[in-house]
């Protein structure tokens, strides 16, 4: 089938079915995979933080229960508990349609999730399923929330290592002369070398959690980043109503209905994501006590530590 015929029918994001190429070690907690299969071909390369869902295989089931096509979802939902595969939510790291290949890092930690067990165990030839932008369909696709005002003074990116894969593919597509800076706190610094280097102006920091709880390097670190990119900036302190991360998401991106951003000049955007409590400590400093502009900041909380993934 062309390009143009499948334009017809096609959604943004669909399924595409791939087996592990390969698994390469980046850092000494980063596994990047690389997956291939023929569907790739039309997987879209939008870069950023394009995030996808990942479909595990069952024990005993594989993925042979997967409804296949457009009306997957609903069809997926309607399953019973033990015919129903479960899915994460992962980020792209790179695409190449043209080789049929997909790389995502996994952030291992240990076997105590779907996604982190299985990506434990995996090995070549293992298959599974991805949701995913589909470049047949002519629009926006969504699932990226790094969305800056065209004008951009200097950028704030913050996150552990599971915002590690966006911030890196965040910093290989900025312009040349951005200015700013990026925190990341991973479990080893050494988990650093996964990361690329960006823009001369970005002055990036990683640190190393080295068995503390997450955020103890990140939130100190980022209060600080943040002292200089606001240092002359006016600061009003603005309430803030609370999120409550154990029973909802926290989820705030400054998009438009189209997914615009919803001003055209900022002098800082700032982008965080990470374990959602401690996402919720940044905000309340960077909003309440800094008075960045909401407008300009986007905070998610990318899992949450006791509670798995819900579908
Ligand atoms: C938009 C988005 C993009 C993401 N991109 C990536 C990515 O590219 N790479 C990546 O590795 N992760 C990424 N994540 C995070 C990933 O989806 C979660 O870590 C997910 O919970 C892992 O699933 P699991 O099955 O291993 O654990 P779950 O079954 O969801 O949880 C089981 C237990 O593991 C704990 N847990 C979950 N994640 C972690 C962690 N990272 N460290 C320590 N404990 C954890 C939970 O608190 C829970 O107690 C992303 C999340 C979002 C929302």
């Amino acid at each position: 089938m062309t390009d143009a015929v499948a334009t017809l029918d096609a959604t943004p994001f669909a399924l595409f079915r791939v087996r592990v190429l390969g698994i390469r070690r980046v850092g000494p907690n980063i596994h990047r995979f690389t997956f291939t299969g023929p569907d790739l071909a039309h997987f879209a390369d939008n870069g950023f933080d394009q995030r996808i869902k990942l479909v595990f295989p069952l024990p005993g089931v594989g993925l042979t229960a997967m409804p296949p096509g457009p009306d997957w979802y609903g069809q997926w939902r309607e399953l019973p508990d033990h015919l129903r595969n479960p899915l994460r939510t992962y980020t792209v790291r790179a695409v190449r349609p043209e080789l049929e290949q997909l790389d995502v890092d996994f952030a291992v930690h240990g076997r105590v999730g779907v996604a982190s067990a299985w990506a434990f165990d995996a090995a070549p030839g293992d298959e599974l399923v991805v949701v995913g932008p589909d470049r047949r369909f002519r629009g926006r696709h969504g699932g990226i929330d790094f969305v800056p005002p065209a004008h951009t003074g200097r950028y704030l990116l913050a996150g552990d290592e599971t915002a590690l894969p966006a911030i890196a593919s965040v910093l290989e597509r900025l312009p040349a002369d951005a200015c700013g800076a990026a925190v990341l706190e991973v479990a080893d610094a050494a988990d650093a070398a996964a990361l690329p280097i960006g823009p001369l102006g970005m002055d990036v920091t990683v640190l190393g959690r080295d068995g503390r709880e997450p955020g103890a390097a990140l939130v100190p670190a980022v209060q600080r980043a943040a002292g200089l990119l606001c240092a002359g900036r006016s600061c009003a302190r603005v309430d803030l109503e609370d999120v409550d991360v154990d029973s909802g998401m926290l989820w705030e991106v400054p998009t438009d209905e189209q997914g615009e951003a919803l001003q055209d000049n900022t002098d800082l955007y700032a982008w965080l994501a990470g374990e959602a409590g401690v996402i919720k400590t940044l905000r309340r400093h960077l909003v309440a006590e800094r008075g960045l502009d909401r407008r300009s900041v986007a905070f998610m909380g990318y899992w949450r530590q006791g509670r798995q993934e819900a579908n």
